[in-house]
């Protein structure tokens, strides 16, 4: 199945390593889900993603992916190709 939450991103910027990464909301969702440790690049970027954790609300986001995947299941059931962009 396509995520929509994985076409949908967030680029940040580490001030202290120069990194750049983009972070998907299912990036978000995921680790809202299992809170796992996010690997950060340096010890500056860990702060960065857990802000994103803690701003972009969980409910929401757990709201959207179960719509895309009751979505998604009624694409595939009339055999609907999507793309995005
Ligand atoms: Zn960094």
């Amino acid at each position: 199945m396509e995520r929509l939450l994985d076409h949908v991103f967030v680029s940040r910027r580490c001030n202290a390593c120069g990194g750049s990464y983009d972070v998907t909301l299912f990036d978000v969702l995921r680790a809202q889900r299992l809170e796992e440790e996010w690997n950060p690049r340096c010890k500056e970027c860990a702060p960065q993603f857990d802000s994103l954790l803690r701003q972009l609300p969980r409910e929401q986001l757990e709201a959207v992916s179960r719509a895309w995947e009751v979505l998604w299941r009624e694409l595939e059931r009339h055999e609907v190709t999507v793309a995005f962009r």
